[in-house]
Formats: C-alpha cells, sequence, structure tokens
C-alpha cells in the first residue's frame, strides 16, 4: 500500500480550483500526500498516530477549526467506562484503559496532558435489571475488575454517594423507577482531558513527521478511475487541491457530509444529535471519593471536572438524545433551562451531601448517533481509498486510542502502536445489527 502510494504522489500533480472533483493531470505542481485525514478530534488525531507509527511516512491532517477539539471531542464528558453488551467494545474500552493508565510511557511524550484520573466508575442500576449477570460476565472475560458492592463496602468506598430508592417524588421518575439499586464499581475507570488527550495523540503523530493544517475545511473529495484522488480544502480563504490515494473520514457530526462529498453511502443511519450538559460548583466540604457514576435508575451520569471544583452531570436516557441537527455549524450550544433542573434535581437525590447553593453552567455538543446500533463504522468504503470512521454516538472519546490501531489496520493492514484483539471487522459496515442492554446512550 505505501509503494502504492508513492507511486501515485510521483504521478499526480495538484491542480488549484478544478470546476469539479475529477483531477486534470496536465498542470500544477505536486502537493501530495501518502494520506490525508480529516478531522482533529480524537478520532482523526488517533488515526494519525498509529497511521504514522505503522510507517505512512506522508500524512496530512486537515481541520476546519482553529485548533484540536473543535468537534464533539471539545465538549466531550471524556467519561472512561469498561461496561458494555458487547464483549468486544469491552475488550476494547479495557485496552483503551490500559493505555490511559500508562499514558506517558504509551505516548513517550514527556509533559502529556491527557490527565487520566482514575476514580473508578459506578454503575447503578435497578435490582431486577437482567443485564447485571451479563455484564459480570463479559467484565470477568476480558478482566475488568470490579464488582458488586454490598452495604458495607458501599458506605467505606463512597459515604457521599446515597444508593437508596429514589423518592417517587424527584422529578422525571415514573413508580417504577423507584427501586432498590444494583451497584456494580469498576475498581478503575473515570475520566481525561479530552482536547489533551487529542493534542497528545497529534504530537506522537507530528514526530514520527505527520503534517497538520488548521482552518483548512475540506470541500471537495477527488476521485479518479474509480478511487480517491486526493481533496479539495478551503486552508485560510485559498482553494487547494492537495492528492493523496488514501482519505479518512474523521469528521465527527460533520461525516455523513464527508460521506455524501465522496458519494459514500453507509447502512446505518447516522445523525448529528444535540447533548446537554450541566456543570456546578462542588463544594468543598465534600471530600470523600466521588466515582464516575452511571445512574441508570435515575437517567443521569456524572463525575468530577476542574480538580474537583465542579461536577457535571448529562443524560443516559435515550429520550434525551433525539434531538437532530442538520447543519452541525449551527446548533444552540446551551443546554435548556428544563434540562438544567431535572438533572440537577436528580444529582442532589444520588449525591444527597450536596449543597444546594453554587454556581450552575450548562452547554450543549454534538455527537453522531448511529440509530441503528449506537456503534461506530471503522471501515474501508467500497469507494477505494475512502475510510469512514464514524458514527460513534456517545462513547467514541474512550475507545479513541485503539481507535486509530483499527484504523491503521484497515488501510495499511498492519497494527499502529498497539496490537488491538478486538476483531478487525467487528465495526465493518455490514455487520448484523449489534444489540445493547439498555438502549442507546450506554450501548
Ligand atoms: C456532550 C458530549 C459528551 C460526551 N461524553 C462522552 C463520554 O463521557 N465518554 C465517551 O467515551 N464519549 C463521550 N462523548 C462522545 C465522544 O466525545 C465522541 O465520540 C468523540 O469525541 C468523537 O470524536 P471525533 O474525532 O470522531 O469527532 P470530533 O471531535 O467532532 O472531530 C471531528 C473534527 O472534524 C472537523 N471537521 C469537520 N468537517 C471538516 C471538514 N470538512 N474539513 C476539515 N475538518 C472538518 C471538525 O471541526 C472536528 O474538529 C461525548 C460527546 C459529547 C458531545
Amino acid at each position: 500500500m505505501l509503494e502504492a502510494a508513492c507511486d501515485a504522489r510521483i504521478a499526480a500533480c495538484a491542480v488549484r480550483r478544478p470546476s469539479d472533483g475529477t483531477l486534470d493531470m496536465e498542470m500544477g505542481l505536486a502537493l501530495a500526500f501518502d494520506g490525508i485525514i480529516i478531522g482533529a478530534g480524537v478520532m482523526g488525531a488517533s488515526a494519525a498516530m498509529h497511521l504514522a507509527s505503522a510507517g505512512m511516512k506522508r500524512l496530512l491532517l486537515l481541520e476546519k477549526g482553529p485548533g484540536v477539539g473543535s468537534g464533539s471531542t471539545g465538549k466531550s464528558s471524556a467519561c472512561i467506562r469498561q461496561t458494555y453488551s458487547h464483549y468486544e467494545v469491552c475488550l476494547m474500552a479495557y485496552e483503551a484503559l490500559q493505555l490511559f493508565k500508562n499514558w506517558q510511557d504509551f505516548t513517550g511524550l514527556e509533559a502529556p496532558r491527557a490527565n487520566f484520573v482514575n476514580c473508578g466508575v459506578l454503575f447503578l442500576v435497578d435490582k431486577d435489571d437482567a443485564s447485571v449477570p451479563k455484564i459480570l460476565d463479559i467484565h470477568r472475560r476480558v478482566g475488568v475488575k470490579s464488582a458488586v458492592l454490598d452495604d458495607k463496602a458501599r458506605l467505606e468506598l463512597f459515604p457521599d454517594v446515597d444508593f437508596r430508592a429514589p423518592p417517587a417524588h424527584v422529578v422525571g421518575l415514573s413508580d417504577e423507577a423507584a427501586c432498590d439499586v444494583v451497584a456494580v464499581h469498576e475498581h478503575e475507570g473515570g475520566f481525561a482531558d479530552p482536547v489533551g488527550t487529542a493534542e497528545d495523540m497529534l504530537d506522537v503523530a507530528r514526530r514520527l513527521g505527520a503534517q497538520a493544517r488548521f482552518k483548512a475545511r475540506v470541500v471537495k473529495i477527488l476521485q479518479q478511475g474509480g478511487r480517491i484522488a486526493g481533496i479539495e480544502a478551503d486552508i485560510a480563504g485559498q482553494r487547494e487541491v492537495i492528492h493523496a490515494p488514501v482519505v479518512v473520514n474523521c469528521a465527527g457530526p460533520w461525516a455523513m457530509g464527508i460521506n455524501r462529498l465522496a458519494g459514500v453511502s453507509l447502512p446505518q443511519k447516522l445523525v448529528a444529535t444535540r447533548n446537554q450538559i450541566v456543570s456546578k460548583q462542588f463544594p468543598e466540604t465534600l471530600r470523600g471519593n466521588i466515582p464516575m457514576i452511571i445512574d441508570m435508575v435515575n437517567g443521569i451520569y456524572c463525575r468530577l471536572e476542574a480538580n474537583r471544583e465542579q461536577i457535571i452531570t448529562g443524560s443516559v436516557r435515550e429520550e434525551d438524545e433525539r434531538e437532530q441537527v442538520a447543519d452541525p455549524d449551527h446548533y444552540n450550544e446551551v443546554a435548556d433551562a428544563p434540562f438544567r433542573e431535572e438533572k440537577l434535581a436528580l444529582l442532589h437525590h444520588r449525591v444527597s451531601t450536596f449543597e444546594a447553593r453554587g454556581n450552575i453552567t450548562s452547554y450543549a455538543g454534538l455527537y453522531t448517533v448511529n440509530q441503528d446500533d449506537y456503534h461506530p463504522i471503522i471501515d474501508r468504503a467500497p469507494l477505494e481509498g475512502f475510510f469512514p470512521v464514524c458514527g460513534f454516538s456517545g462513547h467514541g472519546f474512550k475507545l479513541s486510542p485503539v481507535v486509530g490501531a483499527l484504523v491503521a489496520q484497515k488501510v495499511l493492514g498492519q497494527w499502529g502502536r498497539v496490537t488491538s484483539g478486538v476483531p478487525t471487522g467487528f465495526f465493518n459496515a455490514d455487520r448484523p445489527r449489534l444489540t445493547t442492554n439498555w438502549g442507546g446512550v450506554i450501548a
């Protein structure tokens, strides 16, 4: 593949402002690469790191924003848990967690910025939830360290967390939801800085020779002879054509538009979806360990932020993941007042020693929900040289350090910086629909 890429570089000539998507081979000087990645979120950065590690020498990443993390990544809650409905996804999260834990060794960077916080994860479910034995079985097979907490362990480990049944009057709860809670504790996991994580991975790629250009919006996917030939981009107001035999689409909520530019349609329905977060000051008086909590009973998740100065809360309810956004460049980036009120009330129930006072802020981000089965597509498209890496729904961040390794397998037929045990075909577009235990948000 690399040899073929070099041949293409010699043969190709860059042309400014072509009138259509085909290449004019007669004019211009060659500005050509072995591969182009679209998007500097965690997925583009991971793809760049692993492709460069696997030996792709002339690699270019293009990002329309001014810096790393301009899309989903910059708004991500960046929670890292390993509980999933499928062995393969749990394995991928487990593998990624090992990398987060050993981030400095993994990246080789002197002062990495991912700042992984290993606070553990509490997964709270209804006592009648049939998924618990399945979760524990998958954990055991993968090697995830976890246990169901009894009353004594709950009190010792998490004195500030209220494990009791939510009172029926708590906003948004039906009577059926007022139940006893089973607490599955993942001993390891937590959260990281999402932009720092992407920056670190891109730094590794750059040290290996990859280049990145910002304020560079891909506006055309070029094809020749039925295969990828490069892209046309608007770079700081100038149109430029850049040749490459490989284009990797890591454009997050914009990925569907890039697929359309390439004339590629996937079997899955991918939708840019608005997702809201509430952030509140966290009182200094609470000194116990607050883990990352996924509360399936109250329908929220939460974790600490900014050196324990804040706590952020989002939803795990499928009904909060339905607001489709037609143009990812324009959407309401502030959370709605009813959302803020409801989620804070639920948070106050779960962390009952939490004071009512404190500044509240909120925001909304976008991610691409795969409405078919909530899992990503990491595949080669029927258009030769085009690789969609998209549809990660609300759980892509934690998988990202391993995603690029799968991309390197797809593109070059070899692993990048790590070898994964996840079958490379697991996220193929033509897979059978993957089921989930709890609906979309927790896939
Ligand atoms: C509010 C919120 C909370 C989340 N919480 C979690 C969580 O707790 N745990 C978890 O694992 N995941 C979480 N996620 C999901 C996770 O953040 C995403 O799956 C992940 O960030 C997707 O990364 P990406 O690189 O695919 O996309 P993005 O980060 O969106 O990157 C795509 C990039 O492509 C660029 N781009 C788009 N079009 C073009 C173009 N034409 N030319 C050049 N560049 C272009 C964009 O500017 C953008 O920077 C959350 C997401 C959100 C929004």
